[in-house]
């Protein structure tokens, strides 16, 4: 009888690799990115016993013990820089996705048939085609996304929806959460009077 039969080896274990909350990068790579000074707080936060292995006075002493004091100077002023430039962009980003409107307009193409056109989402992270797909189902309807004639990508409703689209919005319903109510602008563009259409 067999009774020495090796079992199945042991699995070694995975390297532990923590990447850190705030700059995604594996927290001993955190002074490589823009936002070393919330990585630290994070780490020590979270994982006080790395954040002294990698931050403590003896850690830093350790490591720029090698570098001259004129270069410790100037890699602390490259680093606030880099912060600080990170931050702007944030803050800039986040400004223009403030100002930025969700125009809802009613259109009417003929005699009590409209279409509604939906521009502006993109702005907020929604993916239009998803969003048209949405539309479609729950409208019942047809939706697609199309180019305005400024050249921009909107979602156009079949049927006058612009109510329902308003208050999904209000709502947050579905991928439509994260729209501010405050952006939507209503528009109705009525059709021109003496046109073509012989009534
Ligand atoms: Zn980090």
């Amino acid at each position: 009888m067999a009774s020495a039969e090796p079992g199945p080896s042991q699995p070694v274990a995975p390297i532990q690799i923590l990447y850190c909350g705030v700059c995604t990068f594996p927290v001993e790579y955190c002074e490589f990115g823009s936002h070393i000074t919330r990585c630290k707080e994070w780490l020590q936060k979270e994982h006080p016993p790395l954040y002294d292995k990698y931050y403590s006075e003896e850690a830093l002493q350790a490591k720029l013990g090698t570098l001259s004091l004129e270069a410790q100077t100037k890699l602390e002023e490259d680093t606030a820089k880099k912060e600080a430039k990170a931050e702007k962009k944030a803050d800039a980003a986040l400004k223009k996705k403030m100002a930025s409107q969700v125009t809802i307009k009613r259109i009417e193409r003929n005699k009590r048939k409209y279409v509604t056109a939906i521009h502006g989402l993109e702005a907020f992270d929604v993916d239009l085609k998803k969003a048209a797909k949405f539309f479609a189902q729950k409208f019942a309807t047809g939706a697609s996304v199309t180019k305005n004639a400024q050249g921009f990508d909107e979602i156009v409703v079949q049927g006058d929806v612009s109510g329902d689209v308003v208050e999904m919005i209000e709502d947050g319903v579905g991928l439509l959460k994260g729209v501010p109510k405050d952006n939507i602008v209503e528009v109705e563009e009525k059709k021109k009077k003496g046109g073509a259409e012989g009534a």
